[in-house]
């Protein structure tokens, strides 16, 4: 495949980019040379998310604009992969209405991607068979950055909350062994990664080993100096995990706990299998053991059955954690999924001003929290140019609060003590020590 070029789009998740750095190792390996550009490209590929439907209608149109470039270029191969095709309705949809799509594959055939792409030449390929392999080790990626990097520990989800597509898509959890996570962290270390994000749509209910324990042997590994892990279920928060993180040095001090709504009516309906007091326990229990632990969360506003008397419990629940960052979500009605035959109490504009409250509040709350940290000294991990301001250098502190500042190439891959002297919602900026 010399001289050809490859474009992989992604959307949703970071277990998606985990996808496409394997998807674009994949092509780099064939031969291929990635680019940016579809104009340029002898293969694009969208690799996408089903969890909104915003983001499917944006692939409807991203994918419908190529028709021009493949009648204008027959030869190029344009695919789409990932959650959104592996609903049969979607695949059949491209089938019918997009002709210049030449393949379509779901989250149990990315090994296959080089087959599917050779047998694409020939004919068009539809392959999104759910299936029982054994999960596939060893496959190259091509990685965002040299500093920090994500190691999947398991795929797809056992729970089932009611709103939610993931385990219609990705199917049940699967985790990957023990051996196969520590070799690939210590293949990272060697090649001077220095922090890793361990991934799983619920990594605390991995099942080879406790979780905690999985946290304990990473931080084993020589070289690696932070480990992060996205996302885990309150349900399945320990003892033993808080422990962990409050007395491992390696293990940041960091949690993000989605909450997803502040009522337990919600709750209840959304088949979360917790109530607000039992958050808010994990919360208080958190803040006792860590001090200073960056708190994060997930919220959707406008679930079906939600009331404005609901939604006021979620807005009392965001008082009273004062979490330093909210992804804040407008529900969005998924086909398949219990929830979808639920009709909407509120109206969609009064959905619409709960959720700019929340943003509103969050925004007060996020800038009150990071003004905290002013006039300290933080460590950062420098991960490297600030994406903003190319003549800045950005990173992490260890709670995962973005830091720019002024700096030589040289500090990228260290831990530096930062003074920081602004903050805004989002991120801080200070000046290196
Ligand atoms: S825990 Fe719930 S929201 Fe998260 S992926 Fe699983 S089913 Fe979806």
């Amino acid at each position: 495949m010399s001289g050809k070029k490859a474009h992989v789009i992604t959307y949703g998740c970071a277990q998606n980019e985990n996808d496409s750095e394997r998807l674009r190792g994949m092509l780099l390996d064939m031969g291929y040379t990635l680019t940016n550009k579809n104009d340029e490209a002898d293969v694009i590929l969208f690799n996408t998310c089903a969890v909104r439907e915003n983001a499917e209608q944006r692939v409807y149109s991203n994918i419908g604009a190529l028709k021009a470039l493949k009648a204008q270029n027959p030869e190029i191969l344009i695919g789409v992969c990932g959650c959104m095709v592996q609903q049969n309705h979607v695949t059949q949809h491209i089938k019918n209405r997009f002709p210049h799509i030449d393949f379509v594959f779901g989250t149990h055939a990315i090994s296959r991607f080089p087959q599917i792409l050779h047998s694409a030449t020939q004919q068009r390929i539809f392959d999104i068979a759910a299936c029982n392999e054994s999960l596939s080790e060893g496959m190259p990626h091509d990685r965002m950055s040299t500093v920090i990097a994500t190691v999947s520990i398991m795929y797809g989800c056992n729970n089932f909350c009611s709103y939610c597509i993931v385990p219609h898509v990705r199917g049940r959890e699967k985790s990957r062994s023990v051996r196969d996570i520590i070799y690939e962290a210590e293949g990272l270390a060697a090649q001077g990664y220095k922090e890793i994000t361990l991934l799983g749509q619920n990594v605390n209910s991995y099942s080879e080993i406790p979780f905690y324990k999985l946290l304990e042997l990473v931080s084993k590994v020589d070289g690696i100096e932070r480990i992060r892990f996205i996302s885990s279920h309150p349900k399945d928060v320990t003892d033993n995990l808080i422990y962990t993180i409050a007395s491992n040095p390696k293990v940041c001090k960091q949690l993000h706990l989605p909450f997803q709504a502040g009522s337990n009516n919600v709750l209840s309906a959304m088949n979360r299998r917790y109530t607000r007091e039992d958050y808010l326990k994990i919360i208080k229990q958190l803040k006792a053991k860590i001090p200073g632990i960056t708190l994060t969360s997930d919220v959707i506003v406008g679930f079906p059955t939600e009331t404005n008397d609901d939604f006021e419990q979620t807005i009392d629940m965001v008082k009273t954690v004062e979490f330093d960052m909210l992804f804040t979500f407008l529900y969005s009605r998924r086909k398949g999924t219990p929830a979808e035959k639920i009709e909407p109490v509120l109206a969609p504009d009064e959905i619409k001003n709960n959720f700019d409250k929340l943003l509103a509040l969050q925004n007060e709350i996020s800038a009150k929290q990071n003004n905290r940290l002013v006039g300290k000294t933080v460590k950062v991990l420098v991960e490297g140019e600030s994406k903003n301001d190319k003549k800045s250098l950005s990173g992490r502190t260890d709670g995962g609060k973005i830091v720019n500042f002024k700096g030589s190439d040289t500090l990228i891959g260290k831990i530096i003590d930062v003074k920081i002297t602004n903050a805004a919602s989002w991120s801080l900026s200070g000046s290196v020590l």
